[in-house]
């Protein structure tokens, strides 16, 4: 056996070593990676040990390179809620109150003063942001034995494509592997999109990393600086401050929230909404519905941005402010941030005078020009690997997970069907649609992206010319259509009820 797992995995998971089963090799220890693990531990196939896995992760210990909070598409919290089990969806709850934005909104400010220009509250009563480190240790914490079960420090060096449709691995401390099926789940710059794309028999137009360097960067960083603080106009919702070329996204934070103990939670108030079946993979539901929806939605949200027109209504800005703020700045990666020439400077000054500002990280960001398939079959692509990341409309995370969901219920369907011989279940055919499915997912979804980078970070008198034009018909067709003094009346219900404490 070649992709042998720990002894213990072993015993707890009767997957014995020796017998002729389905190995598995999962690169990329990050959301992916294991959200992939997670629905496998839980696959009648695995449970009925056909499987033998191993997981490997670059870094050298548990810990985190992409830090801070993420927010979670619609779809992504529906997929979450319907293949957690009880006792992870009850943690999720918990974890997503940590943080106090209590809508899938957005607060634009008007960057020269300071002031509340338009405001979108969607879903009132939606917990849409989680810290990383949260999402990942429901994934980890209850099935995987972290410590033994995720090999730190391991990187792959080669690949080889060798015979009964099996991949060679070899890792950088010399171990061979052979495995039927290869995940790369690591990440944007993904060591296995590289290798594969120079194995023998690969297309041209795949041969080289398509990955581009986008012309911005964001930087993130926390402060509890109360001159920053100052320009959150919505403690409940998703701030946005826009200047000349830039955006910031301010995420209130509650310090007084940060509480990691497993006490008991009530989660009545959120609606458990799933009766969870554990016994069995919960994929139950349509996971064909076009994800572009959802971007559609996250493009028409984020076209709101930037309206000239002053939407005055306020949504109980006298309760809490939030004792620190999460903030991600995107600025042109060419720009000099010290210079004062920008709409906006006094915003980026109190940025620069908070004490935490020393400790910002910069990201690039990348993009891959269009979805990486591969051409062998079984090496398989999820997560940012296969697109790159932000901009990503925002749904990079959900995308990780419906990723690795997918690819499960490819293989469920495989280890149903295993012994008849129909062409729909043999394996390679089954991976090639769902490579096939996630080019039609993603290319569309890379594309709305970079439209909506040009858009809103651009520069240029082109994309302020159309800035100038679209926001004010969007924020004119929201208040013609929307239902904004309900959706605000039900949202002051919520948090006055829970201020109160009544769910
Ligand atoms: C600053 C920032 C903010 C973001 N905000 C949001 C947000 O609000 N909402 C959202 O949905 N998404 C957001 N994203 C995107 C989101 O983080 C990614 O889409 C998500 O992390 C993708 O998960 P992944 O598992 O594919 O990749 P990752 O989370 O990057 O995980 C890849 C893992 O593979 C490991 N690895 C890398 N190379 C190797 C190798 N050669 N061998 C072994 N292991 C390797 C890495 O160490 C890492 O642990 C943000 C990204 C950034 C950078």
């Amino acid at each position: 056996m070649s992709c042998e797992p720990s002894t213990k995995v072993d015993k707890q998971n009767n997957n014995k070593i020796g017998n002729d089963k389905f190995e598995i090799l999962i690169v990329g220890a990050g959301i992916a990676g294991l959200s992939f693990l997670y629905n496998l531990k839980q696959s009648k196939f695995f449970k009925e040990g056909k499987i033998n896995y191993r997981i490997i992760e670059k870094r050298k210990e548990p810990g985190l390179e992409l830090g801070y909070p993420i927010h979670l598409s619609s779809e992504s919290r529906k997929l979450l809620e319907k293949t957690l089990i009880k006792k992870d969806l009850i943690k999720l709850k918990k974890y997503q109150n940590k943080i106090p934005i209590y809508h899938d909104g957005i607060t634009i400010s008007n960057s020269n003063k300071n002031k509340q220009v338009y405001k979108l509250i969607r879903e009132p009563n939606k917990r849409t942001m989680i810290e990383r480190k949260d999402l990942l240790n429901i994934f980890k914490n209850s099935i995987i034995e972290e410590e033994k079960e995720i090999e730190y420090n391991k990187e792959v060096i080669e690949l080889n494509q060798i015979e009964n449709n099996k991949i060679e691995v070899i890792l950088k401390d010399g171990e061979r592997l052979k495995v039927n099926l290869l995940i790369g789940a690591d990440g944007m710059f993904s060591s296995i999109r590289k290798l594969s794309s120079n194995l023998n028999g690969q297309p041209k137009k795949q041969k080289q990393d398509l990955l581009e360097n986008l012309p911005w960067t964001v930087i993130n960083f926390k402060t509890s600086c109360i001159q920053v603080l100052k320009w959150i106009k919505d403690p409940y919702g998703i701030n946005t401050i826009y200047g000349n070329g830039f955006s910031a996204t301010l995420i209130p934070l509650d310090s007084n929230n940060d509480n990691d103990e497993e006490d008991e939670i009530d989660i009545s108030r959120n609606e458990v909404e799933q009766q969870i079946d554990e016994e069995d993979l919960r994929i139950n539901y349509e996971t064909n519905q076009p994800f572009s929806n959802s971007n559609k939605n996250e493009i028409d949200h984020s076209n709101e941005l930037n309206t000239s027109k002053a939407d005055t209504t306020n949504t109980h800005h006298e309760l809490n402010q939030p004792n620190s703020v999460y903030i991600a700045l995107t600025i042109p990666s060419n720009w000099d941030i010290k210079s004062k020439h920008f709409i906006n400077s006094k915003f980026l000054d109190d940025l620069k005078k908070s004490k935490e500002w020393k400790d910002k990280k910069e990201f690039k960001l990348y993009s891959l020009k269009k979805t990486f398939t591969g051409k062998f079959e079984n090496i398989i692509l999820i997560g940012d690997s296969s697109h790159g990341t932000i901009p990503f409309c925002g749904s990079g995370t959900g995308n990780a997970i419906l990723d690795s969901i997918k690819l499960i219920k490819i293989l469920k369907k495989y280890f149903e069907n295993e012994n008849e011989n129909d062409k729909k279940n043999n394996l390679n055919f089954l991976l090639n649609e769902f490579k096939k499915n996630i080019k039609k997912r993603n290319d569309p979804i890379i594309k709305e992206s970079k439209k909506i980078l040009w858009l809103i970070q651009g520069s240029n008198q082109f994309s302020k010319l159309i800035r100038f034009l679209i926001f004010p018909l969007l924020n004119f067709k929201e208040k013609l259509i929307g239902d904004r003094d309900k959706i605000e009346k039900e949202l002051r219900n919520v948090i006055e009820n829970d201020r109160q404490g009544i769910h």
